[in-house]
């Protein structure tokens, strides 16, 4: 069975692991988001494809759900020491390696794609990683700080204000200009099943989802689309998804989420046993719906997430 993912960093990376070990034989290709990029220190940063690639690979720091265990910040402190930031974003030693790799690569004139296969090849993280595009895709949120208005990469706003103003909007910038990776569209043709991972609507998957081509190639696929809602009894489980929503003008419900992909896009949805009251307004929206529990507390709870999904799948294309 050929499943494509669409994912984040932490939910997606969570739910992926889960996917594995309900699916082991299953032929998984991951899109992942690239719109939390950033340039940092003159590297460049994924942190989306990163958290997959770590937390597949086995070298993930798990208290925190991205960065790597038994990380250390030498680096961080020398730079600190010359008086250059960013101090907020956390790149630890062994992260640092990552990044440089990266960056080297990237600068002699491989595409992004061609460096998460070689990140890849150590990582080995038993799904095919590719990056939604090999452009240059940055988020970015407008806010009002002290009464002035401005434009600020996604990441200033998620981990240095930590979503503590308004998300005034959300623009993916480049998006509307960028191709889909090598591979994304072919992968999307021949799955036999798509899923959207509990991974933030807005700032994930709708990244993802913004690359022109791969909306219509999921809406074209002809085979079941199913998501899992990152919303648990109207809020989000970690992060703060509920900012970005109401960015786009959606309410912090698991009802409202699927609602917003609409049945255009999603076969199935599976919502959280606390919010089974929704069921039947999503399935009046014309998306297949089921309350099953959604919290991933460990790998077996998130592998039998992963066969709710692919049991839905089956339903929905039976
Ligand atoms: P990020 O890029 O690291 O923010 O990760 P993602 O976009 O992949 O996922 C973030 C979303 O995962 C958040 O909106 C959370 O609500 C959701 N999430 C995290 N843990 C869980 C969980 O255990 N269950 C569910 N249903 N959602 C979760
Ligand atoms: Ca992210």
């Amino acid at each position: 069975m050929r499943i494509v993912v669409l994912a984040g960093g932490i939910g997606g990376a969570r739910f992926l692991r889960g996917l594995q070990q309900a699916a082991p034989e299953a032929d998984v290709t991951v899109i992942g988001n690239t719109g939390d990029d950033i340039h940092l220190f003159g590297l460049k940063v994924c942190p989306d494809l990163d958290t997959v690639m770590y937390t597949l690979g086995g070298g993930i720091n798990e208290d925190q759900g991205w960065g790597r265990q038994d990380e250390t910040f030498q680096v961080k402190s020398e730079l600190a020491a010359y008086g250059v930031g960013p101090e907020w974003f956390g790149l630890g030693d062994r992260d640092f390696a990552t990044h440089i790799v990266r960056t080297q690569m990237l600068s002699a004139g491989y595409p992004l794609s061609a460096v998460t296969e070689a990140l890849c090849d150590r990582w080995k993280p038993g799904v095919r990683l590719l990056p939604m595009s090999d452009d240059r895709v940055e988020t970015h949120v407008a806010v009002t700080v002290d009464g002035e208005r401005k434009v600020i990469h996604f990441q200033e706003y998620w981990v240095r204000l930590r979503a503590s103003v308004a998300a005034e909007a959300v623009v993916p910038v480049g998006a509307d200009q960028a191709e889909p990776a090598p591979g994304v569209l072919e992968a999307i043709a021949s799955a036999d099943v798509i899923l959207f991972p509990p991974s933030n609507p807005v700032v994930s998957v709708g990244t993802i989802l913004a690359v022109p081509g791969i909306r219509e190639a999921i809406a074209e696929a002809g085979v079941p689309v199913v998501g899992l809602s990152p919303i648990v009894g109207d809020a989000p489980v970690r992060g703060m998804a509920d900012k970005v929503l109401a960015a786009v003008g959606v309410e912090a419900t698991a009802a409202a989420v699927a609602r917003h992909y609409g049945s255009g896009l999603l076969d199935g949805w599976l919502v959280d046993t606390v919010d089974e009251a929704s069921v039947p307004a999503v399935d009046e929206a014309g998306i297949v719906c089921k309350a099953v529990p959604l919290m991933m507390t460990d790998v077996d709870a998130a592998a039998e997430m992963a066969r709710a999904a692919l049991a839905l799948a089956e339903e929905v294309r039976a």
